[in-house]
């Protein structure tokens, strides 16, 4: 039975939760954009048949938690549906006996867990709090698109093994791999994420997949569990846009700005300081920075469009980084005009860029 442990809000929460494991010390990382060293442990708690990962930021409740011990905790952030901050507004207390399911199959605390993830069984995977290594039969390839203004590939794969299915989305040199139908394959350092209000499991930069011997007693998908993903449309065919010669002749705006530093979020925005994906707080050392360019194309002129920093270094063939909007500014207008041969999609991006 769950007790009273519903959401409060988006992403704060009261919650009572059994602990079952707890980091040996304390653990510390460096802030990068703070330069403060950051303290903090880690918990692994049950309620029911949820486990959540806890971070807990509060040194002072180090002694506090024993394992086998029940707590309520108040005002903790819900980073994810299974992973739980507790900060400085968060507060903790002793609490009765919390329903826990026996058979429960506990996650390693983080600092234990390795690099690529734990194996787990998909169904496990799309529940876990942290990166799992998956094993499955493809059942369904989508085609190769590119995303990114067509500078990072991007492949789904719906995988399939003796507990569930789940899409798998891949990027770059993963996505460009031969994937066909009924290949086993393993994929590492994958986590669940939720799009379109379906649990998936994302691919991370350590992300690794590797080939198996076939298995003929995983079976293919019959017609209705296809159905569930004729409309995604990621398994849809992409149309190719007509290829047009562009020419970028002046430069309207520019954005310098600072990215998280996690690879898997590809040059977020941090807003606050704070990236609104990872909720992570570092930046990477090099900024990142979009411009907007008027163009002209054999068709049309006086064209609006906006280019990121990895799209235009892919345009002039260089590694572009600079600290400030002035060097930005400086660097392209000496290389105006910028031609090239690339594919518009109808919401003005470019791919296919040559
Ligand atoms: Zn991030």
């Amino acid at each position: 039975m769950m007790n009273n442990t519903s959401l409060q809000s988006s992403n704060v929460k009261v919650i009572q939760l059994k602990i079952m494991k707890k980091s040996d010390a304390i653990l510390t990382y460096m802030n990068n954009k703070t330069q403060k060293q950051m303290k903090y442990f880690n918990l692994i708690g049950v309620n029911g048949k949820e486990v959540y990962h806890i971070r807990v930021y509060l040194m002072s409740k180090f002694d506090m938690f024993t394992k086998g011990m029940c707590y309520k905790f108040q005002n903790v952030i819900q980073k994810s549906e299974n992973e739980l901050w507790v900060t400085s507004s968060s507060a903790v207390a002793y609490t009765g006996l919390v329903d826990t399911e026996e058979d429960i199959i506990l996650p390693p605390l983080p600092e234990e867990n390795p690099k690529d993830g734990q194996n787990l069984s998909i169904q496990s995977a799309i529940k876990s709090p942290s990166k799992s290594v998956v094993t499955g039969k493809i059942v369904k390839v989508s085609p190769i698109k590119h995303v990114q203004e067509g500078t990072l590939p991007v492949k789904s794969l719906i995988l399939k093994d003796k507990t569930a299915t789940a899409k798998v989305c891949l990027f770059g040199k993963n996505a460009e791999l031969n994937f066909e139908m009924g290949n086993m394959v393993e994929v590492s350092a994958v986590y669940p994420k939720v799009y379109c209000n379906v649990t998936q499991l994302t691919s991370t930069a350590l992300t690794k997949c590797q080939f198996l011997p076939p298995n003929d007693e995983i079976d293919l998908l019959h017609e209705e569990e296809n159905n569930q993903w004729k409309n995604d449309a990621d398994f849809q065919e992409e149309k190719v846009d007509e290829q047009e010669n562009i020419q970028l002749t002046d430069i309207i705006n520019v954005d310098i700005y600072d990215v998280c530093q996690n690879d898997a979020c590809r040059n977020k925005k941090l807003i606050n300081n704070t990236c609104p994906s990872c909720k992570g707080t570092d930046a990477k050392m090099v900024k990142y920075f979009k411009v907007i360019f008027m163009y002209q194309t054999d068709k049309k002129e006086d064209q609006k469009i906006t280019l990121f920093k990895n799209t235009i270094s892919n345009i002039i063939k260089m590694d572009l980084d600079f600290n400030s909007k002035e060097d930005v500014i400086q660097f392209l207008v000496e290389k105006l005009p910028i031609q090239c041969t690339a594919s518009i999609t109808p919401n003005n991006t470019l791919y296919n860029i040559k």
